[in-house]
């Protein structure tokens, strides 16, 4: 039905296009009388005018109409998530390999093999220079091509890695990582690797794509971070608690040890201040070596 709906739609503007092509056709040639007046050549301008503002803003509208319509359309369905390369990083890398480094490879190359008048040293750095350029030409293209920037589609039970705008394979987050899909940390973000057929396609996912935060969120809360063992900040306050209070029974256990008592027969100790860990501030967490001094307490004998 929603098929039938745009197809039809877009006869439709394919239509309003085909008749617009047909005014401004008319516009050129004039009229069509054998010989035409000066009066006929003015209606047929202005009746070629008319109809191209007519059929051009019909097939306007119906644009933005198919547009809209692709939105109701997906409102009813409940609405993935996404995470995908970041517009600035598309731009960037657009403006920056697509508009300097590309034409800067080909520009050398062409010197240093045509331009005749080049003596040997210069040909020798053109050559260099086009070396260089294309070296990061094809190093981006690796990048883009063989490691893939494709983008990511979930929600709390389900992803769908998108290779490319064709390629896309669907996992619920138990199976990942998988024997069908392989993950990963890469570069600040994470790695998916799906095997399929024998191949492997590659997704990854950078700090610097766009949605990464809540991305990152639900790998946790979908246990796929403990599974290829990425320790979260949580997990890591999480052991820090535990050694601490093994740390407290065992103190507690053994005899002889001075137990934190600031008032009676003990005094601070002057080292640590009575602390007793002479902490080093790690995540917000008091970690760090014991005092020598005390122990470990805080205080000394009096
Ligand atoms: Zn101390």
């Amino acid at each position: 039905m929603k098929t039938a709906v745009k197809i039809f739609i877009d006869v439709l503007i394919f239509m309003f296009f085909a008749f617009f092509l047909l005014f401004l056709l008319y516009y050129q040639t004039g009229s069509l009388e054998m010989v035409p007046t000066e009066e006929d050549q003015e209606n047929a301008k202005m009746i070629s005018i008319l109809g191209m503002i007519f059929f051009g803003s019909l097939c306007s509208i119906g644009i933005i109409f198919r547009a809209t319509m692709q939105k109701w359309f997906h409102k009813g369905e409940k609405a993935m998530k996404k995470c995908t390369a970041g517009m600035f990083t598309k731009i960037v890398v657009f403006l920056v390999f697509g508009v300097f480094f590309l034409p800067m490879a080909g520009l050398f190359l062409y010197l240093s093999i045509f331009d005749s008048s080049l003596s040997s040293a210069e040909q020798l750095m053109f050559t260099a220079g086009a070396i260089l350029f294309g070296g990061l030409v094809a190093f981006a293209a690796y990048r883009v091509f063989y490691l893939g920037i494709g983008w990511v589609e979930y929600d709390a039970e389900t992803v769908i890695f998108h290779c490319s705008r064709r390629e896309q394979h669907r996992f619920r987050w138990e199976d990942v990582p998988g024997p069908k899909v392989q993950a990963g940390p890469w570069q600040g973000g994470y790695m998916f690797v799906v095997l399929t057929g024998g191949q492997q396609r590659k997704v990854g996912v950078s700090r610097f794509s766009t949605g990464f935060k809540d991305f990152e969120r639900t790998l946790e809360s979908a246990g796929v971070l403990k599974r290829i063992g990425v320790t979260t900040e949580e997990d890591f306050k999480r052991a820090a608690e535990q050694v601490f209070s093994q740390f407290e029974r065992y103190r507690e256990e053994k005899a002889g040890s001075v137990r934190p008592k600031p008032e009676g027969d003990c005094v601070p100790c002057p080292d640590c201040d009575g602390k007793g860990i002479i902490a080093k501030r790690v995540l917000r967490l008091d970690i760090g070596k014991i005092c020598k001094t005390c122990g470990g307490s805080g205080y000394v004998p009096r």
